[in-house]
Order: structure tokens, then C-alpha cells, then sequence
């Protein structure tokens, strides 16, 4: 499927995040030492609401629990997704996580729906800064020509995603002939926001974890990210000898 197709589409999902040692903040233990830590969730932390009202607690947890993580290296599934696009075996990596792993590791055509930690702005007059200017200083981060909180170019929690970013991954989607959707399952977030633009008729998903919606894939393959797309390599460099 992939070999003959002439447009492949990536959704990138959570597990490739996992994969590379990433914290991922899900339901259960992990949640409930933020709330013991922080005294809320971290879905009420990471929301418009709080980043307006407390804006230190927001810089807090948005320093220690995400910006202490960049500091770990793109996993080896983000360095092979960036060969097989090289390749030309994908054409689009769409992701809705906030690391910009896959530029870090090399992918070129990616849309970030929600944004990267890595862009900061003044919401005031629009001056960028980049990710080094949040994490040294311990306090909020202030527009250095007008003294307004600078603020990460991340989507939050009660935030819509940026119209022109939807426009430009729905334009993908719909140039598709292959949806390969990696490290997540077709009920996701990410999936169910874009497979609606998606008019081809071939899916392959892989992912570790086995849902009830892989039935809807032509081929489901359960198996970390990492794994599976290095065989994929290994195949394609066969039939290149
Ligand atoms: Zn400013």
C-alpha cells in the first residue's frame, strides 16, 4: 500500500511520544500527583482561563512539568519517519503533540495542530521568542518592547485551533490515497478531528495498544512505532538493491 501509493498522509500519535521517554500526561497515577502537586489538573492549568487569571502557576507547571522534557532527544520512530519521508514513502506528518519532534528529527513537511513549545509570542504586539527565553527565568516571561506576558504558541485547553492550521490539514488529508495513522487509534483526538476530510480508501494503523476501532483499518498492525516503521526501512532498501 504504501509502495504504490501516491500520497501518504501521517497522523502522528501519542505512543511515538512515549516511545522517546516523553512524559504524557493520561488518566490515573500521573494526573493525580500533578493535582497533589499543583493543586489542579493538569487540564486546568493548561487552560486559556488559568493562563490568564494565573499566569506565575501557569509558568510553574508549564516549566517544570513540559520544558524540563526537551531536553530528551526524539525517539528513533521520529528519525525514521523523517528517512521514509525523505524517501518519498510519506508525504505529510500531521501531529497534535507540542515537542516538535518530528522537525527535530528531521521531517520536513509537518503540520503542528496545536502548536510547538519551541515558538513563544507577545499576544500584545506579536514579538517571537525563542524556548530558552521562557526557561531562564523563573518568573512570567515579559515582552521585552512592551511588557505584556509572553506567551507559548500552543493551543490550550478552551482554545480553538488556528483556522489556517485546520485549513492547511484538511487540504492534505483530502490529498490522500494512504492514511497511515501511527502510535494511536482512529477514536483519538487527533484522529477524529481530521479522518472526516480523508477520501481515500486505504488505512493502516499502528500502534502498541489494541481498540476496537483498528477493525476499521485495511491492515492493523500492533506493534510500537519504532519497530515497525524500521522493518519498513529494511523493506524498502530490499527492494531498492
Ligand atoms: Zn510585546
Amino acid at each position: 500500500m504504501l509502495k504504490e501509493s501516491r500520497y501518504t498522509v501521517v497522523l502522528s500519535g501519542r505512543a511515538m511520544l512515549e516511545e522517546s521517554g516523553y512524559p504524557v500526561v493520561r488518566d490515573g497515577g500521573e494526573s493525580y500527583a500533578i493535582e497533589e502537586k499543583y493543586g489542579y489538573s493538569a487540564e486546568e492549568i493548561f487552560s486559556s482561563s488559568f493562563f490568564s487569571t494565573r499566569k506565575q502557576q501557569f509558568y510553574d507547571f508549564y516549566r517544570n512539568e513540559l520544558l524540563q522534557a526537551v531536553d530528551i532527544p526524539p525517539g528513533k520512530g521520529y528519525y525514521e519517519m523523517a528517512r521514509l519521508e525523505e524517501s518519498g514513502i510519506f508525504q505529510t506528518i500531521i501531529t497534535r503533540r507540542l515537542f516538535h519532534l518530528p522537525s527535530r528529527a528531521g521531517c520536513r513537511n509537518v503540520i503542528e495542530l496545536h502548536g510547538s513549545i519551541f515558538r513563544n509570542y507577545c499576544p500584545h504586539c506579536g514579538r517571537e521568542y525563542p524556548i530558552e527565553y521562557i526557561r531562564n527565568t523563573d518568573k512570567i516571561p515579559l515582552c521585552q518592547s512592551c511588557g505584556q506576558a509572553v506567551r507559548p504558541d500552543v493551543i490550550l485547553f478552551g482554545e480553538m485551533v488556528d483556522n489556517q492550521v485546520i485549513t492547511r490539514a484538511a487540504t492534505e488529508m483530502q490529498k490522500a490515497d494512504v492514511l497511515l495513522v501511527l502510535g494511536t487509534n482512529l477514536k483519538s483526538f487527533l484522529c477524529s478531528q481530521l479522518t472526516g476530510y480523508y477520501e481515500g480508501d486505504k488505512l493502516i494503523v499502528i500502534d502498541e495498544e489494541d481498540h476496537f476501532s483498528n477493525k476499521d483499518a485495511d491492515i492493523f498492525w500492533q506493534s510500537r512505532v519504532d519497530d515497525a516503521l524500521g522493518e519498513i526501512i529494511i523493506e524498502m532498501e530490499r527492494d531498492n538493491e
